[in-house]
């Protein structure tokens, strides 16, 4: 029998709780990570996986991050996730959210929950009224994206300093992937401080809209990688660092608030052999999260605005780091963050 904990994404979970619930059908895994800091806190995703090993894999993984990201953040909170197998028709009914909601009331606040793929606000409401440990919910700071842009915008200007030695973002030239919640507030940002845009999008028309409402250069989502600029920004999807896009590319830095940038993990060590900056993306994309969970310890606006002035300072600590020991910044941040929650 192979067991449980030497499963390759295991890694000293605290506990991985399978729920199953006869009468409503739900199937779920919630995966607790660590609490050295405070309650494991992350969201629950639904998703349908054709072999559920890989939702196993997906609350092992996702939940491992969610530790290191609170932590990196200053959060007063450990690691979590939740994931509920959905099936192929992707059903989703009353009865098991609320079977889902008792067992997360039954962990008696050792794992918080908050919204992910495949979740709605109305499902968030509809938790709450089994369990009181639901983060994020409609008043309590809406959508993350506006937190996150500004987190990501005070990196990238961190970036720039220490890559280019710019005093601000004037003349800075930075290529956007992605124009959505966290990438078009970046945008906005960076055009205030008269940085020079070249703005990409899947979406060409937002691309376009963009460029010209803030002078920009719009491009083919194609060629925003490659494009001529001294930093990248990736606000889009996963994996887009790999070792064909780093050979193409033109800039200095990459720092964008996209999750999983790095497409296999080894990458981070080919940008810095060739003298790229790179801001680990959950450092700089946390400023979501630490809105998300202000109800952990009661943060109000003016908090809630210190922790995220704290994430380009968080960078150059990396960053520092990183020059010290010579290991890239992404190995550095996940080695801070193990050390944060005593697993060093
Ligand atoms: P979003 O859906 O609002 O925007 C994403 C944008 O990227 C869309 O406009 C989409 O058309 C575009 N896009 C998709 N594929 C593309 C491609 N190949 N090339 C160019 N553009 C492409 O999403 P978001 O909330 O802005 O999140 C963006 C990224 O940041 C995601 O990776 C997300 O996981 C991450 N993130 C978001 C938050 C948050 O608070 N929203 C927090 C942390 C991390």
């Amino acid at each position: 029998m192979t067991a449980f904990w030497t499963e390759a994404d295991f890694d000293d979970h605290e506990f991985v709780h399978f729920v199953r619930d006869h009468a409503s059908g739900l199937t779920a895994i919630i995966a607790v990570h660590s609490t050295h800091l405070g309650p494991g806190a992350g969201g629950t995703r639904f998703w349908h996986y054709p072999n559920p090993k890989d939702g196993l894999r997906d609350a092992l993984r996702l939940s491992r991050g969610m530790s290191y990201k609170n932590a990196m953040a200053g959060l007063p909170a450990g690691g979590g996730k939740a994931v509920l197998l959905a099936d192929e028709a992707r059903t989703k009914t009353p009865e098991m959210l609320a079977a889902f909601a008792r067992a997360v009331e039954g962990l008696g606040g050792r794992y918080i929950t908050a919204q992910d793929v495949g979740m709605s606000q109305d499902d968030m409401v509809a938790l709450k009224a089994n369990t009181d440990h639901v983060a994020g919910l409609p008043g309590q700071g809406g959508d993350p994206g506006p937190y996150t842009a500004r987190g990501v915008f005070l990196g990238v200007k961190a970036a720039a300093q220490r890559a280019l030695g710019a005093g601000d973002m004037r003349g800075v030239r930075v290529a956007i992937q992605g124009l959505g919640s966290v990438g078009g507030g970046l945008a906005r940002y960076l055009a205030a401080e008269g940085a020079e845009l070249t703005l990409a999008d899947i979406n060409r028309d937002r691309a376009t809209a963009m460029a010209e409402e803030l002078g920009g250069t719009a491009v083919s989502a194609d060629q925003i990688l490659a494009a001529e600029a001294d930093i990248i920004s990736p606000n889009a999807l996963g994996a887009i660092i790999t070792e064909q896009s780093i050979d193409a590319l033109k800039a200095k830095v990459v720092a964008g608030g996209a999750n999983n940038q790095l497409a296999t993990g080894s990458e981070g060590a080919m940008l810095r052999d060739r003298g790229i900056l790179y801001a680990p993306d959950y450092v700089i994309n946390a400023g979501g999260i630490i809105n998300v969970l202000r109800h952990v310890d009661n943060a109000d606006d003016d908090e809630i605005n210190a922790r995220i002035d704290r994430i380009p300072g968080r960078l150059s600590q990396v960053w520092d780091e990183s020059d010290t020991s010579g290991q890239s910044p992404d190995v550095v941040a996940d080695r801070m963050a193990q050390e944060l929650i005593g697993r060093a």
